[in-house]
């Protein structure tokens, strides 16, 4: 633990390198705060004049705290964040410097733009790009840099980052929400913001052995390894106690967290030998991104500090589950309620259910969206393989909840295990209790209580696609329960026949039972007709559907040419990240392996000669130096295969055919290449091998 914090209460320094709202409240003039804070709640544009003062204070505040340098930090196509720092220095003509920071640099950058992905919306030459103030995320410090949150777009106003459309369908979700709740009477309520809290899992290795290991340095998986006598099957690491390193990486990581007012609450040992998780307490949807990338960005950090080296890749070991990310989401109002809670009282739980109907619609509807949010290169390898949810979009809401909706279909009523007895019709809901069913840990959306989480996600991705899009389906599903409802002349009835329908359309999205079962991809497919994509390259294309199109225009999400441009990044992303695997692992099959091979065979037959000059026949040196010559063969084939393969995808130059070369050829001879190598793994002797093996990495920490 940092000796500063040593004997401090966390309430001390939580947030203590964060502009928030106590600091400008201390240091701005009154009108100034009150205009800042209308923004931050309720996302009204800010006006210029206001910039400069607001300016001023953060670098004065800044600059007490050692800061020298200021930040414009942005979310681009990457998934990762980006940033410029730039000295708060301006020369005087005595040859000296003032410290200086103008409401203008504070609202609009200018960072050279075109090494940036665009999927082709700006070309090199047209190198502009702009980064906007986001006032709605709090600016912080770190590294003597005082860091402004902002977005990033180009020249012609197309958006270029993951934060711009976020904030755009948080809006809507905002506007078509408060249609519904004003529906129900609810005139209190001004604003309606979705809440995310994502849980984080993630790997940690000794430093030392991963620089031994070219593939996790290059790539961040091992692309060579053949199973440990000892895996994840006793479960003893799962909830675990706690190793001291391990626990003393994880105190130094919560601290300077909570200094960036990152709520970090839960950590633990999850199911992997060496992986674990952390879980913040959930925030504004922004935000919560905006500290997703910073707990990351940290976790990075501060294991290079304990010798230790983070893992966040999606599978970083084959044959050990991966690691994902649960995006935990909500709304809730600004009247304190959460619009996901069953609640109490009877008028309020048909205004719930009236939310859920509209999420199940949603969630069916757009199945295709929701599964291409979590697609990537990595994810790939866990979506589907009977540890995280299968690539099959349904939604689990617990029985208790089913038979709620089953008995408003059948105008029954619900037999529920609380006896609590439920009859149709606005007036007559009982509360039911939270918790009362089981949790799943199969469905890729389960209901939890009082949210939705969605457990697609990759350890390694940006939660915002995810949230563009979840906010977006169930804004379009609100505002087709509004348009109708409004016009209704009854509510009543309007609203009953309406949730009746939803749920006769759209109950085939519902799945109670175990998502990892073959029998459940089997119905799924064949009986539900849900959409069933395997891979990256099979989804990522459907964003580029027409109905997909037509639903971020109607809402401005995104243009269709921003779409276009979107698909093509994460496409050829995909490719990239197959080339630099296959040639790394082409790099190490000849450099490595196969040397390895070689002096163990010379070793083998060596003895062999020598037996044999003495008049001692041995068999089983024989069968081991044949065998070493037959695999090394194979693995001389299998690499020429892929070298041909890659030479072959350099003739594509679609990146829809090319990144669906790379899935079907290229990929599967990394495969045939793996498998040959970790054979040899099993037989060359241990002082032969070139790298740390899986027992190594997995266990000697
Ligand atoms: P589990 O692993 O059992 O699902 P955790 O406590 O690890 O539970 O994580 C639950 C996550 O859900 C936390 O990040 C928590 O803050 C978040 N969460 C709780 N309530 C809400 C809500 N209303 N909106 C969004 N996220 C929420
Ligand atoms: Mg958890």
């Amino acid at each position: 633990m940092p000796e500063t914090e040593k004997n401090q209460n966390v309430a001390d320094f939580f947030a203590c390198n964060v502009f928030n709202q106590t600091i400008m409240r201390e240091r701005l003039p009154k009108n100034i705060f009150k205009a800042v804070m209308q923004t931050k709640t309720f996302g009204t544009a800010l006006d210029s004049t206001i910039a400069d003062v607001v300016a001023n204070a953060m670098k004065d505040w800044a600059i007490e705290k050692g800061a020298t340098h200021y930040t414009h930090w942005f979310q681009p196509m990457t998934g990762i964040t980006a940033e410029k720092h730039d000295a708060f220095i301006s020369p005087t003509s005595n040859g000296m410097v003032i410290l200086e920071f103008s409401g203008k640099e504070l609202i609009k950058g200018e960072p050279d733009a075109s090494s940036f992905p665009s999927g082709g919306l700006r070309a090199t030459f047209e190198a502009r790009g702009y980064t906007a103030w986001d006032p709605t995320s709090d600016a912080f410090i770190k590294d003597d840099t005082l860091y402004i949150p902002t977005a990033f777009c180009s020249y012609t106003g197309e958006i270029l980052d993951k934060k711009t459309p976020l904030l755009r369908s948080m809006e809507i979700v905002n506007e078509q929400a408060l249609r519904i709740l004003r529906l129900f009477g609810n005139t209190r309520a001004t604003r309606v913001t979705t809440t995310v809290g994502a849980e984080q899992e993630y790997f940690l290795i000794d430093k030392a052995l991963y620089d031994k290991r070219e593939d996790l340095v290059i790539t961040g998986r091992t692309l060579f390894g053949a199973k440990p006598p000892k895996g994840q099957e006793l479960e003893d690491h799962y909830f675990g106690n706690i190793k001291q390193r391990i626990s003393n990486f994880m105190k130094e990581l919560d601290e300077e967290l909570w200094k960036l007012g990152v709520l970090s609450k839960t950590k633990h040992n999850e199911a992997a030998p060496a992986q674990h998780e952390l879980a913040p307490v959930f925030s504004t949807s922004n935000i919560a991104a905006d500290h997703n990338q910073l707990t990351m960005e940290l976790m990075k950090k501060i294991a290079l500090k304990h010798n230790l080296v983070c893992l966040l890749h999606e599978k970083p070991f084959a044959g050990v589950n991966g690691s994902g990310k649960h995006n935990n989401w909500s709304i809730c109002s600004n009247d304190g309620q959460n619009l996901l809670d069953p609640g109490d009282t009877p008028t309020e739980n048909m205004q719930f259910i009236t939310f859920l109907c509209a999420i199940i619609k949603a969630v069916h509807e757009n199945s295709d969206l929701l599964r291409l949010s979590a697609a990537s290169a990595g994810n790939d390898h866990r979506l589907g393989a009977n540890e995280a949810p299968p690539a099959i979009i349904s939604i689990f809401i617990g029985e208790e909840l089913e038979a709620i909706l089953e008995a408003l279909e059948n105008n029954t009523t619900a037999q529920l295990n609380s006896e609590v007895k439920f009859e149709i019709g606005v007036d007559a809901l009982p509360s039911f209790k939270k918790d009362t069913t089981d949790r799943n840990r199969t469905s890729p959306m389960a209901f939890t209580g009082n949210k939705f989480e969605f457990r697609m996600l990759g350890s390694a991705d940006s939660i915002s696609c995810t949230n563009v899009i979840m906010n977006t389906i169930v804004a379009d599903a609100l505002s087709k329960f509004a348009d109708e409802l409004e016009n209704a002349k009854d509510f009543n009835s309007a609203l009953k026949k309406l949730l009746v329908k939803t749920i006769k359309e759209h109950k085939c999205v519902i799945f109670n039972g175990n998502g990892y079962s073959d029998e459940w991809v089997e119905e799924a497919v064949a009986k539900r007709g849900l959409p069933n994509y395997i891979s990256t390259v099979d989804c990522v294309p459907k964003y580029m559907a027409e109905k997909n199109v037509e639903l971020f225009e109607k809402f401005k999400v995104y243009s269709r040419t921003e779409i276009a441009s979107r698909t093509e990044i994460l496409l050829d992303n995909y490719s990239k990240v197959i080339n630099i695997e296959a040639l790394t692992m082409i790099d190490m099959a000849k450099k490595q392996i196969y040397p390895a091979v070689m002096a163990y065979t010379k070793e083998v037959c060596d003895t062999l000669f020598s037996m044999k000059s003495v008049g001692i026949e041995n068999n089983a040196q024989t069968k081991l130096a044949n065998r070493l010559s037959v695999t090394a063969n194979s693995l001389d084939d299998a690499i020429s295969s892929l070298e041909q393969s890659l030479l072959n995808a350099k003739e594509i130059d679609n990146v829809f055919d090319l990144s669906k070369f790379y899935r079907n050829d290229v990929f599967a001879k990394m495969q045939v290449l793996r498998a040959v190598a970790d054979e040899l793994e099993t037989i060359v002797a241990e002082k032969y091998w070139p790298f740390p093996v899986y027992a190594d990495l997995l266990f000697k920490i």
